[in-house]
């Protein structure tokens, strides 16, 4: 069984989730492997172990108004991705996306 320790990051506290313990912790470490390690919204590489503390993985539900973290509602992002989007729509995301990624 793998041993990998993530760094789950929500509301700036950080904690570190061994893979045996709990159904989240699980569900962390098998949603990272699903993302290919990527985050859901950017789409650039979750470091598992980041300096920069905007890198660290956060759990975002892909339903807000849905308060779980299951396999369904939850995915991972930076940090800063999750804290950036906020409530907004997709679409603003995207907006918001494209800009910042113009030559
Ligand atoms: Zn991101």
């Amino acid at each position: 069984m793998k041993t990998i320790r993530i760094r789950v990051v929500q509301n700036s506290l950080v904690r570190l989730i061994p893979w045996e313990v709990g159904q989240e912790a699980i569900t962390a470490e098998r949603r990272w492997e699903a993302q290919d390690g990527m985050c859901a919204l950017c789409d650039r590489p979750i470091p598992l172990e980041p300096e920069n503390k905007l890198l660290q993985m956060s759990q975002d539900r892909t339903d807000s108004a849905n308060l779980t973290y299951d396999w369904q509602n939850m995915r991972l992002t930076h940090l800063a991705c999750n804290l950036g989007k906020s409530d907004a729509t997709v679409d603003e995301w995207l907006g918001y996306l494209a800009l910042i990624r113009q030559a």
